[in-house]
């Protein structure tokens, strides 16, 4: 199907430029659409068999890249290659349909698809359209949905550090760690890493080395992306006010060498936190990062910790571990709690 697409494509492309290049046409949607049936009736073993409105996107695809090339300036509408012609877009209920068993009918494609379904489509939800996609070598249905999404977000207030010896810590005392998955799917890439270092240069074993490590790195992508959206997700849903160290402050140095392992995953929890916040009305802060590791929350003190201390023990008998103690001064700061902390001072004195 992705072929004969990519095909309708190419052949929308080269018309355009012929009849500007013999007669100074410029040939609109409207026009190629217009030739779409009798494109259908000519080759029913090949376009024919594919649903009406999908091979419209298509065209409209095409229009929409010379749109983008001539009014946001991007480069001239290019030939497709097959192997890189991925996504099909089809309007719900036309081309794709859902099956009352939740499988997947496609126009052309005998027999109902199987599906992995990652959530349910809410009831009172209209579909609009379904984009159906091919990424190394799984496929991928995306709808888009309208729905009034009655996001609620929970009460209270919370500071978040990204923890050293955990992946998240709350100011609440709940320390988050990274999965164990993870972990385990790391040592399996470095596996793979290895594997492909060994196979020698311009070899098919070399190639199928290369196209495991790829799968392997995008599994890890996707389940560390699917754990943060969890993480982000189950935040909102239990607070009103969260603030996170931001970590994107000009000039910042950090120290840590740690943290920057975690900086890929934190940037993106972030993010998947600010947008879920803002459907469901909750607020995010961001707060000056610098020292919240070297100050006590209780008292305000302010000491030096080594990497290696794991605890935050003060002399005004304050004892919490040291990523907690960090996600709480986080919180004063963003949502302040009758103690000033001087954050004046904590910038001129502590290096974080
Ligand atoms: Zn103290």
């Amino acid at each position: 199907m992705l072929r004969d697409f990519c095909g309708l494509y190419n052949a929308g492309l080269q018309q355009r430029i012929e009849a500007y290049r013999r007669r100074r046409i410029s040939l609109g949607y409207a026009h190629q659409a217009n030739e779409l049936k009798a494109c259908r009736a000519a080759d029913p073993d090949g376009l024919g068999r594919w649903s009406f409105t999908a091979l419209q996107q298509v065209l409209r695809r095409l229009s929409q890249a010379y749109a983008a090339f001539f009014k946001r300036g991007r480069g001239f509408p290019r030939f497709r290659a097959t192997a890189r012609y991925h996504a099909a877009t089809f309007r719900f209920g036309d081309g794709l349909t859902i099956k009352k068993d939740r499988r997947l009918g496609i126009v052309g494609v005998p027999g109902a698809i199987k599906a992995v379904w990652h959530r349910d489509i809410p009831e009172d939800a209209k579909l609009a359209t379904a984009i159906v996609t091919r990424q190394q070598g799984k496929w991928y249905a995306v709808f888009s949905v309208e729905a009034a999404f009655a996001e609620t977000c929970g009460t209270g207030t919370v500071g978040i550090d990204l923890g050293l010896n955990s992946l998240i810590a709350t100011s609440d005392g709940a320390t988050i760690s990274a999965p164990r998955y993870a972990r385990r799917a790391q040592s399996a890439r470095r596996r793979r890493q290895r594997a492909l270092a060994r196979c020698r240069i311009g070899s098919k074993r070399r190639l199928r080395a290369k196209a495991r490590l790829t799968a392997a790195s995008a599994k890890i992508a996707r389940q560390r992306r699917d754990h943060l959206h969890k993480l982000a997700r189950a935040l909102v849903s239990r607070y009103q006010g969260i603030a996170f160290e931001d970590l994107n402050l000009a000039g910042l140095k950090r120290g840590m060498l740690a943290r920057s392992i975690h900086d890929a995953a934190w940037a993106l929890l972030v993010q998947f936190t600010t947008y879920k916040a803002a459907s469901a009305s909750a607020e995010v802060k961001l707060v000056d990062p610098r020292g919240t590791s070297q100050t006590c929350p209780a008292c305000g003190t302010i000491k030096a910790k080594t990497l290696r201390e794991r605890l935050h023990r003060c002399t005004c008998g304050c004892t919490l571990d040291r990523d907690v103690s960090a996600a709480q001064i986080v919180h004063q700061r963003a949502f302040g709690s009758g103690r000033d902390i001087g954050l004046q001072d904590i910038s001129q004195r502590v290096a974080a």
